[in-house]
């Protein structure tokens, strides 16, 4: 049965229990949110994944090869390195060398739930093939999603809410960046030289039926995602929503979990209402957020762009974040990006996660707060998103004095009212 059939009949299933007991929610509370759609269950072999409302937010990490550099050791690296430290899903969005076998050797050695895009090798496959991507039939692209499925991604991106009426918008529209998204720009490219409508919105029904055979979750795509500061928020932006949030009841309708993906770039003052929208249109459905990037000027600083982004949307109850990497905007990111990326991700849910009042989350900082109350080195270590950097800054010097650091060295703030207080400030 699928996920959402199971917990609209309020069946305890082994994917609700399998969550329920990682994220201290009771079952019965879980299967309610799957049933209203304020939550999805991402199923990779025997382990399972929630995303969305009254969960800890969840980051994801793309990976994947592109035209110019194609090396699926690396692409493995990459991926073992985003799982230490901490994603909780990862896309593979390969778009060079033998994207099949890279996808299924992904799928076979992540210990998360994988997801794809397959539009991007529907249009590869049909350029190869036809020597156009405008040529691409329909047929290819419903043959491919349905491939991805059967080699076992957990979710897939489908732009279904580019519309022939999104396009007109987009048109007269005063937008500056148009549209950056790969997938989306591939769409609106095939639509325009086919004068057809897109075939992800017009034979939904054969989504649906893809979807319900392999219990595939529906990541509804942002194609129409704004690319800078300047197209925040706008008409396009927001027509596209308009669509995903029908789209969205359609799939509930027919048994299917759906997530909703959101900008872009987005200043920090538009943020709260564009989760609000999200959230409005889309009837509660958990929202992943790319980003978003809350300006354009830091290219190589966009892991710390997105993360500060990210933190607010978290915050206003955004639930699924996927990272960027200092690498956005300028070429594929390497292990040292994707580290940095995951890393950058992770901070901005733990802290909206804090936010938003979760129990586990606030006691992870309050064990830190009193390991370092104790200069309890080993401890804080531990505690750590990054361990491996807090050994080699903490290593780096030595100080005079004992079991302090090299910051204040002898004159210790802790230590020094430690002393003259006779206790430690907080004890356990
Ligand atoms: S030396 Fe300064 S920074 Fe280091 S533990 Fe003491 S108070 Fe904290």
């Amino acid at each position: 049965m699928l996920e959402r059939e199971s917990a609209l009949k309020g069946i305890i299933s082994r994917g609700i229990r399998y969550v329920s007991g990682r994220e201290k929610i009771k079952p019965e509370v879980l299967a309610e949110k799957v049933a209203e759609g304020r939550a999805v269950i991402l199923r990779h072999g025997n382990i399972y994944l929630g995303i969305g409302e009254g969960l800890r937010i969840k980051v994801n990490a793309n990976i994947g090869t592109s035209p110019d550099i194609v090396d699926i050791c690396s692409e493995i690296e990459k991926l073992k390195a985003a799982c230490k430290y901490g994603a909780d899903a990862v896309m593979d969005l390969s778009t060079g060398g033998d994207i099949n076998k890279i996808r299924k050797t992904i799928v076979e050695r992540s210990p998360v739930p994988i997801g794809t895009v397959p539009v991007y090798q529907a249009v590869i496959e049909t350029i190869e093939e036809k020597g156009a991507l405008v040529k691409m039939d329909t047929e290819k692209l419903f043959e491919v999603i349905e491939r991805h499925a059967d080699d076992g991604v957990s979710f897939v991106t489908l732009h279904c809410g580019i519309t022939l009426n999104t396009l007109e918008r987009l048109r007269k529209s005063p937008r500056k960046t148009m549209v950056v998204s790969r997938g989306g720009a591939f769409l609106i490219s095939w639509m325009i030289a086919n004068e057809k409508e897109n075939p992800l919105y017009e034979h939904f029904d054969r989504v649906m039926d893809i979807a319900r055979k392999y219990d595939l979750v529906l990541s509804l795509g942002d194609g129409m995602r704004p690319g800078g500061i300047v197209d925040a928020t706008d008409n396009s932006q927001i027509d596209e929503l308009l669509t995903l949030g029908e789209l969205t009841e359609t799939a509930w309708k027919n048994g299917v979990q759906v997530i909703i993906e959101g900008p872009g770039h987005i200043p920090l003052n538009e943020i709260p209402a564009n989760v609000v929208l999200q959230k409005k249109i889309c009837k509660g459905a958990p929202f992943y957020v790319l980003g978003p990037v809350v300006t354009d000027v830091a290219p190589g600083y966009d892991h710390i762009t997105s993360a500060i982004g990210a933190a607010v949307a978290g915050w206003y109850g955004a639930d699924f974040i996927c990272y960027v990497t200092p690498s956005e905007h300028l070429g594929l990111p390497g292990i040292e990006e994707v580290i940095e990326g995951t890393v950058a991700a992770k901070i901005a849910a733990h802290s909206a996660d804090i936010a938003r009042g979760l129990k586990n989350s606030i006691e992870w900082d309050y064990k830190m707060a009193l390991a370092r109350t104790q200069r309890n080195w080993q401890e804080e270590k531990k505690l750590s998103i990054d361990p491996v950097k807090f050994d080699k800054i903490h290593k780096r010097y030595k100080s005079t004095e004992k079991d302090v650091c090299t910051m204040c060295g002898k004159y210790c703030a802790i230590k020094t009212v430690e002393k003259y207080l006779g206790v430690k400030i907080i004890t356990s």
